[in-house]
């Protein structure tokens, strides 16, 4: 590699063309009687959203003149899915303690899980070989914990909140956040039906505002309105959020894998320099499925690296290969993880009029790879501040919803794992035994505050990951089109365009969002690196070159927002619709 190649490059000094706050932020603008009127608006229905909806239910059965006087929808839900659960993916080892909360009297057998499973095994891999750790590490100790899929208990949850009476309003995508005098309002609704270059098309609709006494933001990883409602409210940390991207398979399999296993090192490269962290899991899902996935921290700096490729490098493995032999790959997807865990957190985690809950708010516990019950737990502390304020009749102070969380086992295991993620930053073997010391000592050790730093400000280089990546064979391993396809997206080609980002930017720059998209949304042409010389192996990292997108392909995992782009919401209803993820 010649030292030209090799010169790194920061996507963030190329940022998107995008005004966050002017664009996303605006006063209602619908006539008043043409405004949706409910009592609490909740963004998302994931985890947080849904347990905040069913709770918010469970609480003002118990004052039906409370829930008397918010109208004939006392709670909406708006889903930017084709239905709840549609956008949702995840492991899933699934922490009970949200479930009993929310549902005291149901039976476990009754939850929408594939239940517990009694064995664990932590392996450290080579190339060929796959080494046991003798004892397993407590952060992958799952005993007790349920596998399940989170698009099918979205849509489970769903059907619930719906039973319980919540208005869910699938297909719809918040866009806007409603502002007034520093109160938030409610949201406004996205377009439908507009055409690449934005026009009207024949079933045009335009959106609506929808306005509440309060608003759960609960849209999850890379949350737009929240990352738009921190901006402009002024509730960040002084310590970036960073993110991990998550690729996720799930098989059909002829025998059962009888334990939960998670895996380290290979493919990942351990030296400091390329800052590869992350691991491997596969949970088995009953009898006749494997869930399987590759998680690697968005700080990397390999521009060559692919998440997507390494999992189909990783599937060929040996040991991979033997508990898939047989077996045919039913579902693909893939999709962020916050990962800055305690210090990333927002400072503040509610406004006048609005509360942020979840993955929205960077509630997971990064080490465990556990978010599912923690976003369940805040939408239940944010049903409650809520419900607890419309009772006073005012909705301007909902400090209370913050207080609870800072009570709560959220903030007990993130601010446990405070310190783990960052010392990986120096390479594996340090972070290793700087993890391995924060666990033992029960998070006292090493102290202080180790900052975190955003993923966008690491600058890439023009390495040679991608070099073995398997060729796919469509039976195994696969390329990221089929992959797109297995994950049921349904984008229509002629969508206006909802990613951002600078179109002419450094090759590193280039070729690092080529690789990292999982859905193969943007390319640099092999036109553009021929004008710039003769072939791209003799481009240098700094070349300007430009980049062709095709957002149609857009699961939205929203990796482009971490590394130097912006997603934006899609139309309601388009983007993938997993079904077991
Ligand atoms: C690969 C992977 C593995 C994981 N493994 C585990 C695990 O084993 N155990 C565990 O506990 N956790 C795991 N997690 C984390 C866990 O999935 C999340 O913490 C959890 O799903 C967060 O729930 P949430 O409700 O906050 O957000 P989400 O689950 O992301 O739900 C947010 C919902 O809001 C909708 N939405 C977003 N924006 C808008 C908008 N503007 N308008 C309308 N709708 C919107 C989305 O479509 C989505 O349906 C994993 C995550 C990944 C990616
Ligand atoms: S274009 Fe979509 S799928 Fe690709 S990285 Fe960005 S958000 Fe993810």
């Amino acid at each position: 590699m010649s030292s030209m190649r090799s010169h790194a490059v920061r996507p963030a000094d190329h940022p998107p063309p995008v005004d966050v706050v002017g664009e996303f932020v605006t006063v209602p603008t619908d006539p008043e009687g043409e405004r949706i009127e409910v009592g609490v608006v909740i963004v998302g229905g994931g985890p947080a959203g849904l347990a905040c909806a069913i709770r918010l239910m469970q609480l003002l059965e118990t004052e039906p003149a409370l829930a008397e006087a918010l109208g004939e929808v006392p709670v909406a839900l708006v889903e930017k899915g084709k239905a709840t659960g549609s956008h949702l993916l995840s492991g899933a080892m699934m922490e009970p303690s949200a479930m009993r909360r929310l549902f005291p009297g149901l039976d476990e057998r009754e939850w929408p899980t594939y239940g517990t499973v009694a064995k664990d095994d932590v392996y450290l891999m080579t190339r060929r070989r796959a080494l046991r750790l003798p004892r397993v590490p407590p952060p992958f100790r799952n005993h007790g914990n349920h596998v399940t899929s989170v698009a099918q208990l979205g849509r489970w949850l769903g059907r619930r909140a719906e039973e319980a009476g919540v208005y869910v309003l699938p297909e719809t995508a918040a866009v806007k956040l409603l502002v007034e005098d520093g109160v938030v309002l409610g949201v406004r609704t996205g377009d439908k039906g507009r055409g690449r270059d934005g026009q009207e098309l024949s079933n045009f609709e335009p959106g609506s505002d929808l306005i509440g006494r309060a608003t759960v933001l609960a849209e999850g990883t890379q949350g737009h309105l929240s990352g738009v409602a921190i901006r402009h409210l002024g509730l960040g940390s002084p310590d970036p959020q960073g993110w991990e991207l998550g690729v996720k398979e799930v098989w059909q399999v002829p025998r059962p894998l009888d334990r939960v296993v998670h895996t380290m090192g290979w493919p990942l490269r351990s030296a400091a320099k390329y800052r590869e962290f992350g691991g491997s899991f596969m949970y088995p899902m009953g009898e006749d499925k494997i869930s399987l996935g590759l998680v690697v921290g968005l700080d990397y700096r390999d521009a060559t690296l692919s998440v997507h490729d390494l999992l189909q490098e990783l599937k060929t493995h040996p040991f991979m290969r033997r508990a898939l032999e047989g077996g045919e790959r039913i579902a693909w997807g893939a999709k962020t993880i916050p990962a800055g865990g305690y210090w990333a957190m927002p400072r503040r985690l509610w406004a006048p009029g609005m509360v942020i809950a979840g993955d929205a708010a960077g509630m997971v516990d990064v080490p465990r790879l556990k978010g599912v019950h923690l976003a369940m737990h805040a939408g239940m502390h944010a049903a409650e501040a809520i419900f607890a304020a419309l009772r006073r009749g005012d909705t301007g102070d909902l400090s209370a919803y913050q207080a609870q969380v800072e009570s709560s086992v959220i903030a007990r295991d993130l601010h446990r794992s405070r310190n783990m993620r960052q010392p990986f930053a120096r390479g594996f073997l340090i972070g290793g035994a700087v993890a391995n010391a924060m666990e033992l000592s029960g998070g006292r050790f090493p102290g202080g505050h180790w900052r975190t730093h955003a993923d966008a400000e690491v600058g890439v280089f023009i390495g040679d990951r991608d070099r073995s990546y398997p060729k796919p064979d469509g039976k195994l391993t696969f390329d990221k089109l089929s992959s797109v396809f297995a994950s049921g997206n349904a984008t229509r080609d002629d969508a206006p365009n909802h990613i951002r980002i600078e179109r002419r930017v450094p090759l590193a720059v280039g070729l690092m969002w080529q690789h990292m998209c999982p859905a193969h949304v943007y390319e640099v042409p092999e036109a553009a690196l021929e004008q710039q010389g003769p072939g791209s192996g003799a481009l240098p990292a700094d070349a300007i070159v430009d980049v062709h997108i095709t957002p149609s392909n857009c699961i939205q995992c929203g990796a482009i927002t971490a590394k130097g782009g912006r997603l934006t919401p899609a139309e309601g209803g388009e983007g993938p619709n997993y079904q077991v993820t």
